[in-house]
């Protein structure tokens, strides 16, 4: 990065447009809060627009904040546009990137997946990064803008810390990472109320789906260390599926012993959603990649198959070798 140029593009800049991938997650959300809150302080205006509606649990950290999800009969004025915590338009879903891809404003990405594509002309890339909010808060310190970081900037960021790292577990958790949490809890963040937001929020319907795809929809592999679950659109209906609801149970196969690899799958109306998680040696974006459309880091990945469950289910088992 050149924190020169950045800075001068931020300061030069009155309407920051702030977006972030499909399907967005904690990291999503709490880099496109933590960077609005920012364009606030900074006296900026400010549109964060989503490709699709982001979970329940996660609406009331946008609580005071502009957003909107995106529809391709507005036209969304701005100066700058921002791609957070993902590395290439196509993350976007098919209409939003070609939105975002006729935009001749200037673009900025601040993200922390590897081999981003090139599709801005002001990229800030850390793969080492644990989080796309540290990838924020290491570019705020570089621009000088340590001390502009306010309990609302800090809600953000410590929303994306928390979920991008298992709850700061994840190898990609640094001493840095710490010290950060540690920066941000000085600044009075209750950091307790911020878990139960995430994880604290189950009705009673979201625990039963995930108990039964756990006895009911887990099929092991032992001699491959891996574990495949998967929920067909009937399931999803049976326990009134509601976005969100299966967030992390694919890292319930990486906690039974002597497994290193799990694959989640959920159909749903246009194909089936693949996430895959692995520890280890196993590194699982190069094989999303190559056979369901998808990418990512090293040990989390996620794809897509446009077919039925069954179908997907054939294809994953026929490379299980592979895998
Ligand atoms: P999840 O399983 O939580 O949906 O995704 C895990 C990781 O894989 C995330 O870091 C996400 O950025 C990445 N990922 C998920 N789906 C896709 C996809 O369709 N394409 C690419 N390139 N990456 C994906
Ligand atoms: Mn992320």
């Amino acid at each position: 990065m050149t924190p020169n140029l950045l800075s001068s593009t931020l300061e030069s800049q009155q309407n920051w447009l702030i977006t972030t991938h499909k399907g967005p997650d904690g990291d999503a959300v709490g880099s496109v809060v933590a960077w609005a809150a920012y364009a606030k302080r900074c006296g900026k205006d400010h549109l964060i627009l989503f490709p699709d509606q982001p979970a329940a649990y996660l609406c009331p950290f946008l609580e005071g904040y502009n957003w909107e999800v995106f529809t391709t009969d507005k036209d969304y004025k701005g100066d700058l546009l921002f791609a957070l915590d993902y590395n290439s338009s196509s993350r976007l879903g098919e209409e939003m990137s070609v939105w975002f891809d006729s935009q001749t404003l200037i673009k900025v990405m601040f993200d922390h997946h590897p081999n981003p594509a090139d599709f801005v002309q002001i990229p800030v890339s850390i793969p080492t990064s644990c989080s796309t909010t540290e990838v924020i808060y290491r570019v705020l310190e570089d621009l000088g803008q340590r001390d502009q970081i306010d309990i609302h900037v800090a809600k953000g960021l410590y929303l994306g810390l928390l979920t991008d790292t298992g709850s700061f577990r994840f190898p990609s958790v640094s001493a840095q990472t710490h010290r950060m949490a540690a920066h941000l809890l000085d600044l009075g963040l209750e950091h307790h109320l911020i878990h139960e937001a995430i994880y604290d929020v189950n009705s009673v319907t979201r625990l039963q789906l995930r108990g039964y795809a756990i006895a009911e929809k887990l099929q092991l592999f032992p001699n491959y260390r891996i574990g495949i679950m998967s929920l067909s659109k009937d399931d999803l209906k049976r326990f009134d599926y509601q976005k969100g609801d299966t967030e992390g149970l694919v890292n319930v196969i990486l906690s039974i012993e002597g497994y290193d690899l799990g694959v989640f799958l959920m159909e749903t109306e246009d194909g089936v959603k693949l996430s895959f998680r692995s520890k280890g040696q196993r590194f699982v974006n190069t094989f999303a990649q190559a056979h369901f459309n998808g990418g990512g880091h090293q040990y989390a990945a996620g794809g897509f198959l446009a077919a039925d469950l069954k179908t997907t289910l054939a294809k994953l088992e026929s490379l299980l070798v592979e895998m």
